[in-house]
């Protein structure tokens, strides 16, 4: 099932970035197709995830691994990971509402098949998609629940090196980590 919505996202052209190609790369990305109950949703890929067909495989990515290791004790086998939108967007920028919509399809998908215990969103792009909250400051780290896709997420600050070139926003977002794992021991 997971492989044919992949197989399905992949060849997706609903939207203008869907089929396009970025140094002869396909900008479409879909997961790390590793299902298990701990799902992380992104906002879209970058250069790097689209050269390697992964997500969070980038510096971004990089950085989120070793914070997670570091203070939850979990790896990349622990977790599936995907994104909001499955393209890379020109210049990097943020996807589109038309794009958020015409994806929204793919990540319904993912939830209806993982059926994750807890889904982790990274940065307030994602935390709004699921949950249509807005401001990542004022929810990271706090558990809220998805009226749209009935599951609780977790708010973490995205793993940005933007941010993480700051010390006081690294700190934030490993201590975000450290309460994820006192959560995920109490479901
Ligand atoms: N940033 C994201 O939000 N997702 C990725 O896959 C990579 C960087």
């Amino acid at each position: 099932m997971l492989a044919e919505l992949e197989k399905k996202c992949l060849s997706c052209n609903k939207c203008a970035i869907g089929q396009q190609k970025i140094d002869g790369c396909l900008s479409n990305v879909f997961s790390n197709m590793n299902p298990t109950k701990i799902m992380v949703v992104g906002q879209n890929p970058g250069k790097e995830e689209i050269k390697q067909r992964t997500p969070f495989i980038g510096i971004s990515g990089k950085i989120f691994d070793e914070c997670m290791l570091e203070h939850s004790g979990l790896t990349r086998e622990d977790l599936y990971i995907c994104n909001s939108v499955s393209c890379f967007t020109p210049e990097n920028r943020k996807p589109t509402e038309f794009e958020f919509t015409q994806c929204s399809e793919f990540l319904k998908g993912q939830i209806e098949i993982i059926k994750p215990k807890v889904v982790i969103t990274l940065g307030g792009v994602a935390l709004r998609v699921m949950t249509g909250l807005n401001g990542i400051t004022k929810f990271h780290a706090l558990p809220q629940y998805s009226t749209k896709y009935k599951v609780i997420v977790f708010p973490l600050l995205h793993p940005s090196p933007l941010n993480t070139n700051r010390p006081d926003k690294k700190l934030e977002f490993c201590n975000g980590i450290k309460a994820l794992k006192k959560y995920l021991e109490t479901i």
